[in-house]
């Protein structure tokens, strides 16, 4: 059990005057449970499995609760659909996104990392995050 999300989840929502509803709470336990990168429609698809009166606009709101409190972060690689992956405690990592299968690779250079570090001091710029997404072809398709 993700103790720790679900306390920052409370925390936000009580903060904001809001209701922890049993729903939000079964959005929180797919969204923790289920694998990176997903639409609305497919963790809508995981949570009606276990909560049959649950609704799409529910999911909806509530992973914009999950990127409002810090818990997920928003993903829009330009197909029309927004993801949703965990942000919590998570490492940083940049995306590279196939454009034929949409299979979505994680990685991490440090190079790269330092690099943008300095090009942003270069330009007495203060980088406080960035996104890195590489659009290709990966060696399945190829
Ligand atoms: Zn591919
Ligand atoms: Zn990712």
């Amino acid at each position: 059990m993700a103790a720790e999300e679900h306390e920052v989840l409370e925390n936000y929502i009580t903060q904001h005057n809001l209701k922890i509803t049993k729903q939000r709470r079964a959005v929180l336990e797919a969204f923790l449970g289920s694998k990176e990168h997903l639409t609305a429609e497919e963790l809508y698809k995981v949570v009606s499995a276990k909560e049959p009166k649950i609704g799409l606009a529910t999911v909806y709101r509530t992973l914009a609760l999950l990127t409002e409190s810090g818990l997920a972060a928003e993903l829009d690689f330009g197909d029309g659909h927004k993801r949703y992956e965990q942000n919590f405690e998570h490492s940083h990592h940049d995306h590279m996104i196939c454009t034929q299968c949409g299979k979505i690779i994680e990685f991490h250079n440090s190079l790269i990392e330092k690099l943008q570090e300095d090009v942003a001091r270069e330009h007495g710029f203060t980088m406080t995050t960035h996104k890195l997404d590489m659009f290709g072809i990966c060696k399945d398709c190829r």
